[in-house]
């Protein structure tokens, strides 16, 4: 268990994403309206987290001395960015991109999820040459995740890249050797989620799949729907991986040990297969 104030063990569903997560900034611009963070009262402007006292460059002191610390336990499990925020925004994506290359140097395995993908061409100018993701961590690509949340649904999203960007940026990033993930969640309506499933599922490396927050189903809709992911993925593509998320299993009425091969734990490993 790591508490501290950059990188900490997330309780609850977040547990279902990551053993250890980072969070610099609450609040986020890409304004979903379904957005959980709502409730903490966090608004559409990133805001360094008051711990770390107004001083990004604190913030990045403490991350840190924290990977320092906790080497071996993230070695193993890597650092999720971010629950409180989109961690790829113009206000957020210099802290991130920082601890990425901290995380890199140390061997230290990063799992990424946003919804832009302003980042994918370009982060950045040297000696007036735009440079891209792939450019500055291509050394690296084995050890980063980059994963999208896909609802197909942007009018719910009204700031994010709209969900064929994302799709787009997922494809050229796996394209080029990165580890890819996909965020199906939340579920919006079950035939939107299964067209974004079936547009990545050859770039896309685990699906982790998750109802609306707080919504009840009818057992047998949701029961009809994992049986089509698993049909297409049958189909499709037998190698990629699936997380059902527990309480999308709980009200299917479906017991984890009772779903096929290529279906995965919450602990699946990304990184050593
Ligand atoms: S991207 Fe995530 S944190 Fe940002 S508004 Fe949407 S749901 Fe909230």
């Amino acid at each position: 268990m790591i508490n501290g104030k950059a990188i900490y063990t997330p309780k609850g569903a977040a547990g279902e994403y990551t053993k250890y997560a980072c969070n610099f900034y609450v609040g986020c611009s890409n304004g979903c309206t379904y957005c959980f963070n709502k409730r903490f009262g966090w608004g559409s402007v990133p805001t360094l987290k008051k711990c770390f006292k107004g001083s990004p460059e604190y913030a990045l002191q403490c991350f840190e001395k924290q990977l320092e610390a906790n080497m071996p336990e993230l070695r193993k499990h890597g650092v999720f960015f971010s629950f409180t925020t989109d961690p790829m925004l113009p206000e957020t994506i210099n802290r991130t991109l920082w601890a990425i290359e901290g995380c890199c140097l140390k061997d230290v395995p990063v799992k990424l999820l946003t919804k832009r993908v302003e980042f994918v061409d370009e982060i950045g100018e040297v000696n007036g040459r735009i440079v891209s993701f792939s450019d500055k961590f291509h050394l690296f690509k084995h050890n980063i995740a980059v994963g999208f949340t896909l609802t197909g649904h942007d009018d719910l999203e009204p700031n994010a890249s709209t969900n064929a960007e994302r799709i787009k940026a997922m494809k050229k990033l796996h394209k080029a050797g990165f580890k890819t993930w996909a965020s199906i969640e939340p579920i919006i309506d079950f035939g939107s989620s299964l067209k974004m499933i079936d547009k990545v599922i050859f770039h896309c490396d685990l699906f982790k799949i998750g109802l609306e927050s707080g919504k009840k189903y009818e057992p047998a809709i949701v029961q009809e729907f994992v049986s089509k992911v698993l049909f297409l993925m049958r189909l499709e593509q037998p190698n990629t991986k699936i997380y059902f998320k527990d309480s999308l299993l709980q009200q299917a009425g479906i017991r984890r040990e009772d779903l096929p091969a290529g279906c995965v734990n919450r602990d699946y490993d990304m990184f050593n297969q």
